[in-house]
């Protein structure tokens, strides 16, 4: 036994790794990025197990699905949208089931700090029919962890730990316990893993069956903890995650709690939540993320007589983080007291690119090249050259998930929109652009691609990229892109009028054009120099 301080991402890695862990895979994306930092820092030179960043979410859901399939222990993480890039193979994992242990850790972004949704992944732990575990605090993220890969292997199937920015990016001690071997080899039985219908349907007959033990194993769990107060009947709280630790917050001090359950769990501890709402008249429900609970308490459980009070009933924000004082308002008390905010005239400091950054440069060129032409139809991407839509440049036009500018520049070019310019960076290149600049290199669709290669995964910490250099030229040309259209520059203030004509030339070119702009991020330059 020993005790660390850890953040609540590393509280998961180092419980996977204790857990026997065999293999983790990710895909960098705030919050969840520092569990597979951490993992590469504790497989340390030896590798005492595999621990990689994947081309993207959907690639390194299957990498672990291959490392369960081979009866060994898989981690893998990302952050709440990646999870939609893998809800494929994540859906049918859940028929085809898991044979070593599988863990999937979605880190959600209420309050969308660094995120395009604050979307709430145990929607997705109903939708495949799952157990999910949501931790509301570092212990228990280390403790779920372990616990989750054994109850991966008692029901055969994939289990989800949800985790919010607020955990995963916030420091505790941890106590830590023993690490188990890893598991050997073992192969899944090809029966099961080939959803042929004939398979799939007796595979999804056994996951129904199993919903009823998963229930009961949510009521029994030391997870979720119910405490009834005797002498008031009137009220009680339903709080999940971190939104626990706001309501012991905010009842610290008072002379007595009200009933309240901590759910850790799903699917939810159905006896448990009918304990408490069967002892009290309204229930207020305190969850970050979506009224998940709520709306089952309103649904599910049809509790006639009482009152649900929560994000639905607006006794609760409906969007954004939860905190302590929010709840405490929820409570009916006042706020905690507070400092005075500094009456210091500080200056406002938006984001913006680093001074140096390669992608000013490209924004610059691309701004003098599409003057005189229609305007707002450069579609984007993820990564640090979001920025390019905020002043000065106000380059870009939008940004919508993971490699969709290229789509979206081919589709706005077949209806019309000309010029239609797609500016996507390598590593988002690589990881879901490949397959639409295929398709607009097949149809010659009448559009220019920009490629910012930078060399890194910038955006999330210079994690390594997959669709670099030459390699990255060979692959444009492999896809399909005329050689005489595939052009390369390099942004610099001394190279402007050049850039600029390079643009204008493929943009004035009445079909495919891929310009790919190398220069190397400054923040990794001076990490390699330093
Ligand atoms: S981290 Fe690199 S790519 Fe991102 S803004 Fe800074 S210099 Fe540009």
């Amino acid at each position: 036994m020993s005790r660390q301080i850890l953040l609540g991402d590393e509280a998961v890695a180092l419980g996977a790794v204790h857990a026997g862990l065999s293999a983790g895979y990710s895909y960098p994306g705030t919050p969840a990025s520092e569990i597979m930092e951490y993992l590469i820092h504790l497989a340390g030179e030896n590798k005492a197990f595999k621990a990689t960043w994947s081309v993207n979410e959907k690639v390194a859901y299957e990498e672990a699905l291959g490392v369960s399939f081979a009866g060994k222990r898989a981690l893998v993480s990302f952050k709440h949208v990646g999870l939609n890039v893998a809800a494929d193979p994540f859906m049918n994992s859940a028929i085809t089931g898991a044979n070593g242990g599988l863990l999937v850790v979605s880190a959600d972004d209420p309050g969308m700090h660094s995120s395009q949704n604050e979307q709430d992944s145990r929607y997705y732990v109903q939708f495949a029919q799952i157990f999910g575990y949501e931790p509301s605090d570092h212990q228990e993220a280390y403790e779920m962890t372990r616990e989750a890969f054994d109850l991966s292997e008692r029901f055969g199937l994939p289990v989800l730990m949800r985790l919010v920015t607020r955990l995963s990016h916030s420091r505790s001690p941890v106590e830590t316990r023993d690490a188990r071997p890893q598991n050997e080899l073992k192969k899944g039985a090809a029966k099961d893993w080939i959803l042929l219908p004939v398979n799939a349907r007796r595979r999804f007959g056994l996951l129904l069956d199993r919903q009823a033990e998963m229930v009961r194993f949510s009521d029994e769990s030391r997870f979720n903890v119910l405490k009834l107060n005797e002498g008031d009947r009137s009220f009680g709280v339903i709080a999940s995650g971190v939104a626990y630790n706001y309501f012991r917050e905010a009842e610290a001090g008072e002379a007595s709690l009200p009933s309240f359950l901590k759910v850790s769990t799903y699917p939810l501890p159905e006896g448990l939540i009918r304990r408490l709402v069967g002892h009290v008249d309204t229930v207020l429900v305190v969850e970050d993320g979506y009224p998940f609970i709520e709306r089952q308490l309103k649904g599910l459980f049809g509790i006639a007589g009482k009152t649900v009070l929560g994000k639905l009933s607006g006794t609760l924000p409906a969007s954004g983080e939860l905190s302590p004082d929010i709840v405490r308002r929820a409570l009916g008390r006042g706020p905690l007291p507070a400092l005075e905010a500094s009456g210091l005239p500080l200056a406002g400091r938006p984001p913006q690119l680093c001074v140096g950054c390669p992608h000013a440069d490209t924004f610059k060129a691309l701004n003098k090249a599409l003057e005189g032409t229609s305007g707002s139809n450069v579609f984007s991407d993820i990564g640090c050259y979001t920025l390019g839509a905020l002043p000065p440049y106000n380059a870009i036009h939008s940004c919508v998930c993971m490699g969709a500018s290229i789509g979206m520049a081919r589709g706005a070019a077949d209806v019309g929109i000309r010029p239609a310019v797609s500016v996507i960076g390598d590593s988002t290149f690589a990881h879901s652009g490949i397959t639409p600049l295929l398709g607009a290199a097949h149809a010659d669709s009448d559009m220019t691609v920009i490629i910012l290669d930078n060399a890194t995964t910038a955006m999330t910490g210079g994690q390594p990229t997959y669709g670099s250099g030459e390699r990255l030229l060979r692959l444009i040309e492999g896809l399909g892109v005329a050689k005489e259209h595939i052009r390369t520059i390099e942004p610099l203030p001394k190279h402007h009028d050049k850039n600029v004509q390079v643009i204008k030339d493929e943009i004035g070119h009445r079909g495919l054009s891929v310009i790919v702009a190398v220069r190397e991020c400054v923040q990794e330059q001076r990490k390699r120099r330093s």
